[in-house]
């Protein structure tokens, strides 16, 4: 099964990819997570990418296209695929389509995470990551079990994003309404379109998602 959570920056989108990859076994592709690890490694990409990132913009859709599709060709066929953060614009949308039809595989759900604009700016100030192991945290809404520690591999060593500040995250929102928003239509055509509300508990999103995935 493949499956595209859809929503702005901060809606829980890598929060609910981790949970389905820990439940089922998916695969979570998040464009943005491997933009971030093309920056720190410094490769070509990386060095074009850095700072579109650092303004909140977007990253063309030849680059971002060209990493899923590597990451597909490295996947087993039998695993299915949580993307994450992508695509993002309608060209990135036309290209999923072809690269899952290359790699034979097809798209069964697009879920939709609802969230109210002014809570995610609190959602994405308050976020930081285990530099360890990449488990997400947030300073309110979802803290360590123990104070400095990481719940699930003990490291006291955390990260915060740099374009997780106020002004970045008003672009991204704009970026989010003007190009991605508008890709909605091309999947409700088909009628894959699942929304859930982003707003409420984890665990209740989570339980929603799964209901949707069985359904
Ligand atoms: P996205 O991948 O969509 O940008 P994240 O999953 O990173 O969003 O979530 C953004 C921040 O909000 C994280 O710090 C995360 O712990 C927190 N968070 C995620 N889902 C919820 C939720 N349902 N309620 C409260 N906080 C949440
Ligand atoms: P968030 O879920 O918090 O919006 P991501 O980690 O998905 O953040 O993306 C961080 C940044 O990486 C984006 O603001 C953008 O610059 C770039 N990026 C990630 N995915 C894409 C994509 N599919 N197309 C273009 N740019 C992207
Ligand atoms: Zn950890």
């Amino acid at each position: 099964m493949n499956i595209i959570l859809l929503g702005p920056p901060g809606a829980g989108k890598g929060t609910q990819a981790n949970l389905l990859v820990e439940h089922r076994g998916m695969r979570q592709l998040s464009t943005g997570d491997m933009l971030r690890a093309a920056v720190k490694a410094e490769t070509p990409v990386g060095l074009q990418a850095k700072a579109v990132m650092e303004r909140g913009e977007l990253v063309s859709d030849e680059i971002v296209s060209a990493l899923i599709d590597a990451e597909l060709s490295a996947m087993g066929k039998g695993t299915g695929a949580i993307f994450d953060g992508y695509p993002r614009t309608e060209a990135q949308a036309v290209s999923l389509d072809e690269l899952l039809a290359k790699h034979g595989r097809s798209l069964k759900h697009v879920v939709e995470l609802g969230v109210d604009e002014d809570a995610l700016v609190e959602r994405i100030v308050g976020r930081f990551t285990c530099a360890n192991c990449g488990e997400g945290y947030h300073d309110s809404f979802k803290q360590t079990k123990v104070a400095g520690t990481c719940d699930k591999c003990g490291s006291s060593e955390f990260k915060r994003r740099p374009d997780d500040n106020e002004e970045t995250v008003r672009t991204r929102m704009a970026e989010y309404r003007a190009k991605t928003a508008p890709i909605l239509p091309y999947y409700e055509a088909r009628g894959i379109v699942s929304r859930v509300d982003g707003m409420a508990a984890i665990d209740d999103v989570t339980a929603a998602i799964e209901n949707i995935l069985r359904g």
